[in-house]
Parts: C-alpha cells; sequence; structure tokens
C-alpha cells in the first residue's frame, strides 16, 4: 500500500516524501480512509505507531479542500496531555503543511501567553493545545471554538491519568455539535469507553499495533545487579557499548537527578527530565538529546509520556516501573518505524517482584544475566534491613522537620503576639 493510493492529495505526498517516510504504517493505512470519510474513529495506537500522521494528514486533506474563511477561524482542534507532546505533533503539522496553505499554531502553560495570542489573532486553521491553557485563553477571549469542524482527543487515556476530564468536557460544550471527533488512546479503559460514548457519533473502531507487536521488535535483556552496584553497572554498559542516544528510566525525580549528576561525573552527558524542571529546562534538555550534545536523557514515566525520539535504539530501566503498563510504554521508545531496538532492565532483589507482574502481562519469560564484576550477593534479609533503615531515615527527617516546623511556628506566633501586644 502506498499513501497515493491513501487517497492523499500531491501536495500531501510531497511533504511526505520530504519526510522520508515510503509506506504508511498500519495505523495510517486503517485510520486515514475513514477519516477522509469524514467518519467519528475510535483508535487505538501508542506513540511510536505513526499514529500523529494518522491523523495529520486526512485532517489537512479535508481542511485543504474546503474553501477557506477570510479570517481563518480554528477549523480544527487537536487536543493533547502535556506541552511536549502538543509542541510534537504542531511540528508534524507545519512540516505536513509546507506544500498547503494551511497554518496552525500551538498553545501550551508554563510559557508566556502573548505570543500565543498574538498568533491566533493572525488567524489559523488548525490549533494544537493542552486543555488548561486552552480553557485560559478562550475565557480571555483570545480565541474562537465556534467554527470547529475536526476535534482529535491525542493519548486521550493520559489525558484522563493526568485529570483532565473535567476540562475536556468544558471544551467539548464550546464546539458546535455538528464536527468530526477522532480519539486516539494506548488503551481502552472503561473510562475511557464512557467518554467515547459520550461524544463520538457511531464511531468507527481502529486497531492497529496490538501492544506485543510492539514488545516482540525489541530485544529486551534483565540484569540482576545490587542496587548498589547499578549506578556502576550503567556506566559501564553506556561506556564499553559508546552508546550516543540512551533513554534511561528511573522512579523517582530525585533518582532520576541523582544518576544524571553520577552520569556527568563520569564524563558521560547527561539531562534529567521530571514533572519539577521549568518547561525551558525541559525543552532544553530534550533537544540536545536530538542534537546529540546530550548521550543520556533520564526521564521518570510522567516526563517520558508523549515525548518524541525517533529511532531511538536503547532504552535501560535503571529501576523497573511499579506499574506493569508502564514498562510496555517505556520499551516502546525503542525499534520505532521498524527499526530494532534493545531495552535493558536492571533489576535488583527488591524489584522481582514487579519483573514477575511484568512477564504476566507481556505473556513471556525474561532469561535474567549477570556481567561479571556485577554478579548480585544481597540477600532478602539485607534488603529488608535497608527498606527498614531508608524508613527509619525517613521518619526521622520528617519528625525533625516537624519539629523544626512546629518550633518556627510557634516562634511566629510569639512573633505575632509580640506584634498584636505592640499594636494593641
Ligand atoms: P508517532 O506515533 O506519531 O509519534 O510517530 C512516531 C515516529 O514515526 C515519528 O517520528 C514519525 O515521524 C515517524 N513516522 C510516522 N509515520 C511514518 C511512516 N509511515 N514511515 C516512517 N516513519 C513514520
Amino acid at each position: 500500500m502506498t499513501f497515493k493510493s491513501l487517497g492523499l492529495s500531491d501536495a500531501l505526498l510531497k511533504a511526505i516524501s520530504k519526510k522520508g517516510y515510503e509506506t504508511p504504517s498500519a495505523i495510517q493505512q486503517k485510520a486515514i480512509p475513514l477519516i477522509l470519510e469524514r467518519k467519528d474513529v475510535l483508535a487505538s495506537a501508542q506513540t511510536g505507531s505513526g499514529k500523529t500522521a494518522g491523523f495529520a494528514l486526512p485532517l489537512l486533506q479535508i481542511l485543504n479542500s474546503e474553501p477557506a474563511y477570510r479570517k481563518r477561524p480554528v477549523r480544527a482542534l487537536i487536543l493533547t496531555p502535556t506541552r511536549e507532546l502538543a509542541a510534537q505533533v504542531q511540528d508534524e503539522f507545519r512540516e505536513y503543511s509546507e506544500y498547503t496553505d494551511l497554518r496552525s499554531t500551538v498553545v501550551f502553560g508554563g510559557v508566556g501567553a502573548n505570543p500565543q495570542i498574538r498568533a491566533l489573532r493572525n488567524g489559523v486553521d488548525i490549533l494544537v493545545a493542552t486543555p488548561g491553557r486552552l480553557l485560559d485563553l478562550e475565557n480571555q477571549n483570545a480565541l474562537s471554538l465556534s467554527k470547529v469542524e475536526i476535534l482529535v482527543l491525542d493519548e486521550a487515556d493520559r489525558m484522563l491519568d493526568m485529570g483532565f476530564l473535567r476540562d475536556i468536557k468544558k471544551i467539548l460544550a464550546l464546539l458546535p455539535s455538528k464536527r468530526q471527533n477522532l480519539l486516539f488512546s494506548a488503551t481502552f479503559s472503561k473510562e475511557i469507553k464512557k467518554l467515547a460514548n459520550e461524544f463520538l457519533h457511531n464511531p468507527v473502531l481502529v486497531e492497529a499495533t496490538p501492544e506485543n507487536t510492539t514488545v516482540e521488535k525489541i530485544d529486551q535483556t534483565v540484569y540482576r545487579v545490587d542496587k548498589a552496584q547499578k549506578t556502576d553497572l550503567i556506566i559501564k554498559l553506556i561506556s564499553e557499548g559508546n552508546w550516543k542516544q540512551v533513554l534511561v528510566f528511573t522512579r523517582t525525580k530525585h533518582g532520576a537527578n541523582r544518576l544524571s549528576e553520577k552520569l556527568e561525573k563520569a564524563k558521560i552527558t547527561s539531562a534529567a527530565i521530571h514533572g519539577n524542571k521549568s518547561q525551558g529546562a525541559r525543552t532544553r534538555a530534550l533537544s540536545g538529546f536530538k542534537e546529540g550534545k546530550v548521550r543520556v536523557l533520564v526521564a521518570t514515566d510522567i516526563a517520558a509520556r508523549g515525548l518524541d525520539i525517533p529511532l531511538l535504539p536503547h532504552v535501560i530501566n535503571f529501576e523497573l516501573p511499579n506499574i506493569s503498563e508502564d514498562y510496555v510504554h517505556r520499551i516502546g521508545r525503542t525499534g520505532r518505524a521498524g527499526a530494532s531496538g534493545e531495552a535493558i532492565s536492571l533489576v535488583s532483589l527488591d524489584e522481582v517482584g514487579y519483573l514477575k507482574d511484568i512477564e504476566k502481562l507481556i505473556g513471556e519469560r525474561f532469561q535474567t544475566k549477570t556481567l561479571s564484576g556485577f554478579e548480585p550477593t544481597e540477600t532478602m534479609a539485607e534488603v529488608k534491613e535497608a527498606e527498614a533503615e531508608k524508613k527509619r531515615q525517613k521518619a526521622q527527617r520528617h519528625s525533625r522537620g516537624r519539629n523544626s516546623q512546629s518550633k518556627k511556628t510557634s516562634q511566629n506566633k510569639g512573633k505575632s503576639n509580640g506584634r498584636n501586644r505592640g499594636r494593641r
């Protein structure tokens, strides 16, 4: 099958060939003709499946074939859960629309609103947005959604996970009732089905790349190693393998920072990306990584959602996720668009239970390996003792924090009493 046989126009075919795509991916083959027929579509597709082009191309074709309004009101609205994803989706729109007369822009929170307001004033056909900022701008009358013909909810499951249901409902209420709706989601939970029932009209269900197909393309290796030796092991793997672009997952934000600092000390350029980092820091880290200035990007699961980093050769789980589905999302970052990839997990004794859960989910048993010099020696008793010690330290910190807090409070009380007395 070719892009041409899907009925796409020459202007889009030219942009597709400039991007270097040769054949449409499974989701594109299924979704593009249905969207061109103006059907509502409920699509199961993950990042890496080519889903963005799956909705962007037919959407551009539809808009381009209609007579344009003079003032360019927003005719297509794409909602995404994260700023990064919003920016990436709009990048793709810009590239695919290069040979058309259509304009797109993106709005998201965490950055100044004025440039976004100016861009909207100039008129755009396609708006990519995160829900919160979109509602803010609508409240300020910076845009009107009354001419929206096509709505896309991208990564709808993530949007619900992140608590955007109310915002989505508010946005739906601002749109004309006659419109085409497209919902893309990696998973179909009860909540997603409920949302789909509420706003899609006779949707066609499109399923492509079932999760285990993604997993099959990826070489998965599990190293059993002591917790205390993980950092040295990861440094050895990256240096000796001379890996240039590695995405590493940790469970916590602090863990991401700590590991990134240690890698830097070992002369491996690295950046951490997580929810506590400012938008600017995240964008810088991601572009440094894409340009090859940063060899290792250390990310938490939430921060990694929606990141578009094509053809990533290596993904390392520094720690296993405690939610098994996250494992599939994480390793889905490698082996994209037909290229093979490698996912490595460093598993300490306390994580063996998580490993079993993941095996159950993906229906596969891992052959665990050890590396010479990194053979695990810790025992369950030691793991339990280390965990207990950690809890003790945490409790101590907590109670120290409380004591100093209560000292401060009583000092403040003293002060305010003094002030009050003085005033009186
Ligand atoms: P997505 O799932 O939309 O995040 O896309 C994943 C990556 O695949 C992006 O970097 C796209 O540029 C790329 N891509 C999308 N469609 C194709 C295609 N038909 N052939 C090759 N690469 C593609």
